[in-house]
């Protein structure tokens, strides 16, 4: 695996997500889980992004993928925050 800020990233994405997935699971309904969408999107969103730029082969260094002309360490690579 490399040593990559986007590689970090698309791990801390996956676990965010799990951690918001355990904390909406509903008590009352088992199996049943109702994740708040302002919490999930975000995170889906970039977790796309993020899996995009490392199937192109790209780095923290190059363009982000979401076309805002910054490069990705100084665009989606701060919504992490580290
Ligand atoms: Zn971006």
């Amino acid at each position: 695996m490399r040593d990559d800020l986007l590689v970090h990233d698309f791990i801390a994405v996956a676990e965010e997500m799990v951690r918001v997935r355990i904390r909406s699971g509903r008590e009352d309904r088992p199996g049943y889980i109702s994740m708040p969408a302002h919490e999930i999107e975000p995170l889906m969103e970039l977790q796309s992004l993020i899996g995009h730029m490392l199937l192109q082969g790209k780095r923290a260094n190059d363009l982000c993928a979401c076309g805002s002309g910054n490069k990705y360490k100084r665009c989606h690579g701060k919504i992490l925050g580290k």
